[in-house]
């Protein structure tokens, strides 16, 4: 038979069900995600009303039945309502929700997802930092973190660690001056890079994620950070995200 568990976690997502009800996809720490019904949370007097919308952080106390999830109540910590009043860091949020939930696995351990994804939301929701920076941070992180990242702290070729110069697509990460040279001249995607972008991209894989939003980078950083991740993407991670359709049409141009 069923019992509750808690779970601490953030809504992804949201889907209306019947006339009163919700499904929603969480992000926990313990269970990784999950789906859940939220009975009710339609109604203008539901103790979930306000519980069962994306970006809330809290405790969900949920009851495990067989097949399914059911949230039996709620504990939010934090709604980032700071988002909804910039159009630019919603959308964004939005993306990042969205990759989250399409990039965690069931039942495995995705903590370090929640806490970047977490950490993120509140780089976006502060004035401090970039946007975009932000965003190159998350999805580089987040692939690094589910073991998919590039490699950037070696030759691909020859396994050396100086003059890391090239970035290539193709081969998954830095190449050195010398095997660039060598190497096919028809093989697309290679960009060539400012030492700042390869030792941000080093900095972002290595750090603990608590303390990835502490710096800035030049806009040529940006621009080549941005290329660069906007290829390995979609070489890598074969799914086109809506949230990211209306984010490029309105922010990045
Ligand atoms: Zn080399």
């Amino acid at each position: 038979m069923g019992q509750n568990i808690v779970a601490t976690g953030m809504v992804l997502n949201v889907m209306p069900i019947g006339e009163y009800d919700k499904r929603i996809t969480l992000l926990t720490k313990e269970r990784g995600k999950i789906t859940a019904f939220a009975r009710g949370a339609r109604r203008p007097n539901s103790q979930l009303l306000a519980a069962a919308n994306p970006f809330c952080f809290g405790e969900f106390e949920l009851f495990e039945g067989r097949s399914s999830y059911t949230v039996v109540r709620a504990a939010i910590q934090n709604y980032f309502r700071e988002l909804t009043g910039d159009l630019s860091a919603t959308y964004y949020g939005f993306y990042f929700l969205e990759f989250a939930a399409y990039y965690a696995q069931e039942n495995s351990d995705e903590r370090e997802l929640l806490k970047l994804l977490y950490q993120s939301l509140r780089a976006l929701a502060s004035s401090a930092y970039d946007n975009r920076l932000v965003r190159c941070i998350f999805e580089l992180k987040a692939l690094a973190v589910g073991g998919e990242g590039p490699n950037v702290f070696t030759c691909l070729s020859c396994g050396k660690k100086e003059h890391l110069h090239w970035f290539s697509v193709e081969r998954g990460g830095t190449v050195c001056t010398d095997c660039r040279r060598e190497s096919a001249a028809a093989e697309p995607g290679w960009t060539l890079m400012d030492e700042s972008t390869l030792y941000t991209m080093q900095y972002v894989i290595a750090s603990p994620v608590a303390k990835l939003y502490t710096f800035s980078v030049s806009e040529k950083v940006l621009r080549e950070l941005t290329e660069i991740l906007k290829s390995y993407r979609m070489r890598y991670l074969d799914h086109t995200f809506q949230s990211l359709k209306v984010l490029d049409e309105l922010f990045t141009g």
